[in-house]
């Protein structure tokens, strides 16, 4: 299939505040895209992949301040901080927006033009209680013992202005009935119901101006005025692919498959943002899908309590893949998680370093041992003996419907649990180590039926564990049949015929390369 004749599907995270790093918990609302966008090219599907960062906040231009830099090269900066971190977790995004970028000025300008030629801006003086975390106004409804339940800690202030408001109040209707009429638009169900109950009670309309700000973009009919952080960070998805700037490429991937955002975010996606798309005569997104939070020790992750925890460092001691594997197992994507140090050893130890990295180490050193890395006559080996009890077929259509609803962490049990485990009994029957001194020939036929449960476990944990499937499918040559980065989903059905099988490019001085060394938990320090 071609790109053009390939389904499109354009996913979305959040975009991030850069007045500080990257902690677990962004890193954890990325893997989750990634996931998916990375199964849907397997699946396909033209992906586009947009990430980005949210530069017009009077926060941000705060955090220069301190730093005495000007706001534009202090974002600009940020942004390649973030763009490192998200490289090193092997985030696969096409594209990544700073929203102080001229095409998201000029969408910017060019949407709220529409919506105020729609009828849906006034201008009214308007005074409320101003949460400076969310930077938002707070509604008496929304608070929790008059504070906001999302900075607890930060006071709320009394501000008085003369702004431009958006009639949101009017879409309320309009809402429910999408909502009604497609009930996957917000996802989880438990998050769509908080937001169908929430607009039932009746919206208000909301602020979309600030005035006497110069960091931020000019309102087009009222220079003195900028546009107000919610209506110019959602616009980010809709400039991103050209909205203002450049129509083929918007009508291209507009409207986007999914949005995937953190569940305190849900109310500005799920009503504010179709409201603002409908005024504009603008298709709606298909799903907006609303995770959950991780936390530190039961504690929730912020800067301000020291519980934040910077992905690098953990990066950097075990590697993308751990790092990805541990927040896409421990933490159902759309609930809660929890991190420490203890449980990401355990978890580490057991799945990745004895079992998954020990099926791959085993083979390559038994074909290194027994065959000098050579298969020879390989390709006639029928390589189906180890899937005894296991319906390939019927588990690779179970996991796509998994990976395609976010459920990641029932995906990579299923794996665990029935493929690996396949694998790992056929070791156990068939004792290859024992056999070799007996019988090479049926010590062959072992090692053929072990590399194809590893081409299956490279290609079904590729969305997940991208380096480690590379390593895997890359270390036997089936690259030769089909390249590693045109696997399909479906290519775990199709074993690619008459190779001869070898691992000897993955072997130094015979030995294959430890992939997950064991955390050795006695030594670490105690918390
Ligand atoms: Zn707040």
């Amino acid at each position: 299939m071609s790109d053009a004749e390939s389904p499109r599907f354009y996913i979305t995270t959040a975009i991030d505040y850069p007045n500080s790093r990257p902690h677990i918990g962004t890193a954890f609302e990325k893997i989750g895209a990634d996931v998916q966008a990375r199964f849907r090219r397997m699946e396909g599907y033209s992906v586009h992949f947009q990430m980005g960062n949210d530069e017009n906040t009077i926060k941000v231009s705060q955090a220069a301040a301190k730093q005495e830099m000007e706001a534009k090269p202090y974002v600009d900066e940020m942004a390649r901080q973030f763009r490192e971190v998200w490289s090193a977790l092997e985030l696969s995004y096409d594209d990544f927006i700073q929203t102080s970028e001229e095409r998201h000025h000029v969408g910017c300008r060019r949407f709220i033009q529409a919506v105020y030629d729609a009828g849906d801006i006034y201008k009214k003086p308007y005074t409320g209680q101003y949460c400076d975390g969310c930077e938002a106004f707070k509604t008496e409804k929304e608070l929790v013992d008059g504070r906001c339940p999302n900075h607890p800690a930060t006071p709320l202030r009394l501000v008085e202005e003369e702004n431009y408001f958006f009639k949101l109040s009017s879409y309320a209707d309009r809402l429910l009935a999408h909502y009604e009429a497609s009930p996957d638009f917000i996802q989880p169900e438990s998050r769509r119901n908080e937001i169908v109950s929430l607009v039932k009670s009746g919206l208000q309309d909301v602020a979309i101006t600030r005035k006497g700000f110069t960091w931020g973009i000019p309102v087009p009919f009222d220079p003195e005025q900028t546009i107000y952080v919610w209506f110019d960070a959602l616009l980010n998805y809709a400039t991103a692919v050209g909205y203002g700037t450049d129509p083929e490429r918007f009508a291209k991937w507009w409207p986007a498959d999914v949005h995937v955002i953190g569940k305190d975010i849900t109310r500005f996606h799920c009503a504010l943002w179709p409201a603002m798309l409908l005024s504009a005569g603008l298709p709606l997104p298909k799903q907006v899908f609303a995770h959950g939070f991780v936390y530190n020790k039961g504690a929730k992750v912020s800067k301000s309590a020291g519980t934040a925890v910077d992905p690098m460092d953990v990066y950097k001691q075990h590697g993308a893949d751990a790092f990805r594997y541990y927040f896409m197992k421990e933490c159902p994507f759309g609930g809660d998680g929890n991190f420490s140090e203890e449980r990401f050893a355990e978890v580490y130890n057991a799945d990745l370093a004895d079992n998954l990295g020990n099926l791959y180490s085993r083979v390559l050193t038994m074909c290194a041992k027994y065959f000098g890395g050579r298969l020879e006559g390989s390709s006639a080996i029928d390589p189906t003996d180890w899937r005894a009890g296991l319906d390939l077929a019927v588990l690779v259509d179970e996991l796509r419907r998994l990976i395609g609803t976010f459920e990641y962490n029932l995906a990579l049990q299923k794996i665990w649990q029935e493929v690996l485990a396949a694998a790992n009994r056929y070791v156990e029957v068939t004792s290859p180590f024992k056999l070799a001194k007996t019988d090479l020939e049926a010590t062959k036929g072992v090692l053929v039926n072990l590399a194809e449960a590893l081409r299956v476990v490279a290609i079904l944990i590729k969305p997940f564990l991208p380096g480690t499937s590379r390593e895997y499918y890359g270390a036997f040559n089936f690259e030769g049949a089909r390249p590693w980065d045109r696997l399909r989903y479906a290519d775990v059905l199709e074993r690619p015929e008459g190779l001869e099988l070898e691992v000897t490019a993955a072997l130094t001085q015979g030995k294959p390369r430890p992939l997950f060394p064991k955390i050795d938990t006695r030594s670490a320090p105690a918390r």
